[in-house]
């Protein structure tokens, strides 16, 4: 079955009416909506689906029912690296000088670059536009924070405004491309908007009359990326242009026609993931059960995955999560209709009482961090496993097997 055309709808960018569904996970539950460990009930549920607009090719969540509130989740270290990383290209890129005005747009997911940005001699401003040039910046950042927009339209365009004449927008993103390659489709989740191909991404910044002088990789999520924009015209875009700094744009661009981020049919073949990944992880939980099995990560990611291999309270005797405000909650979407309770969220302190033989990590770019933190696992005989997007086991010395 192949993506099929979506009706009464219209795109958050272009305004357009016709687009493809590419990725339909039913009726979920809202994203923020833990119920309290042990209260019985089903979950209220909404549709979720993807869509990718045939007008400019951006794919987006179709309909946000839910007015979910995304709480701010605890930085993983994995994340401050990546901004300290993405700090040191900037300036070595000269797009962070000492010196110069800085501001960032709020994001639910943490990992604030501008500690690292004030160290280096940048002065933070607060992120209000202003109506003359002297209130604009000279570098906006933007770290997993746009897609949470409704309207990307305007979302981009305010971004676009911020900017002095020759200032700098660095937008962090976890692109399409990485969701196609990892298989990632529970990155899909009401609350987050887009799904930014890089593709869709320098074409979008044009016609806000931004363009492209960098773009640098990272390794989190499966790979992210951020792209340096600055109005085009400017001396930086004339100064940057053909620059090592674009070499990685290039190859990214190339790599995304490849995959067929604008297709239809290459990004709906996650829809065909949804059932290999749910089935891996069933069919594990299965086998491993009454050995003792404990989740790690209470995250969007981790509900979707655990309600589509219809993973209960029966098979997953909690999910530890380190935010407090979410312990004695529990995971939504996981009650059994054969009257299973959910899965209870508990602190990581209960995890020396648990002594889970199997710790099943939903986050997997917290496994390095995890490992460290609760060493209490692995010396009580229990072992790590990363769930996606087919259960690996991590031995002792970190090498992960089937
Ligand atoms: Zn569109």
């Amino acid at each position: 079955m192949g993506a099929r055309p979506v009706t009464s709808w219209r795109c958050r960018w272009c305004g357009a009416d016709d687009g493809s569904v590419v990725l339909d996970l039913g009726e979920q539950p809202a994203a923020d909506a833990f119920p309290p460990a042990g209260a019985t009930g089903a979950d209220d549920v909404y549709p979720l689906r993807m869509v990718l607009c045939a007008g400019c090719g951006l794919a987006q969540l179709e309909e946000d029912p839910t007015d979910a509130d995304e709480p701010r989740g605890i930085e993983p270290a994995a994340l401050v690296a990546q901004a300290r990383e993405a700090v040191d290209d900037l300036a070595a890129a000269g797009l962070a000088a000492s010196g110069a005005r800085v501001a960032e747009q709020p994001s639910p997911h943490g990992g604030s670059w501008l500690g690292q940005l004030a160290e280096r001699g940048l002065t933070v401003v607060p992120d209000e536009p202003g109506a003359d040039d002297e209130e604009r910046v000279d570098l906006l950042v933007d770290s997993l924070g746009m897609m949470h927009d409704a309207d990307q339209r305007a979302a981009l365009a305010d971004r676009a405004d911020q900017l002095a004449p020759e200032g700098v927008l660095a937008l962090h993103v976890h692109p399409l491309g990485t969701i196609l390659r990892t298989s990632a489709w529970n990155a899909l989740r009401h609350g987050h908007y887009a799904y930014y191909s890089v593709t869709w991404l320098v074409r979008a910044a044009r016609e806000v009359g931004v363009v492209p002088v960098g773009l640098w990789r990272y390794a989190l999520y499966g790979g992210t990326v951020v792209l340096a924009l600055v109005p085009a015209g400017s001396r930086r875009a004339a100064e940057h242009a053909g620059s090592a700094a674009l070499a990685d744009l290039d190859q990214v661009l190339d790599d995304e026609r490849v995959a067929g981020v604008t297709d239809p049919d290459a990004v709906g073949r996650l829809q065909a993931e949804v059932t290999t990944t749910a089935t891996a992880l069933r069919a594990w939980v299965d086998d491993h059960r009454a050995e003792g099995i404990v989740g790690y990560g209470a995250a969007s990611r981790a509900v979707a995955l655990l309600a589509a291999a219809g993973v209960t309270g029966r098979d997953v005797r909690a999910v530890v999560d380190a935010s407090a405000a979410k312990s004695g909650l529990s995971m939504p979407g996981t009650a059994g209709a054969d009257g299973a309770p959910r899965i209870p969220i508990v602190e990581p302190a209960a995890l020396g009482g648990l002594r889970p033989r199997w710790v099943v990590l939903f986050v997997p770019d917290l496994l390095d961090e995890v490992r460290r933190a609760y060493p209490e696992v692995e010396a009580s005989g229990g072992s790590w496993v990363v769930a996606e997007p087919a259960p690996v086991v991590v031995a002792p010395d970190g090498i992960t097997t089937r």
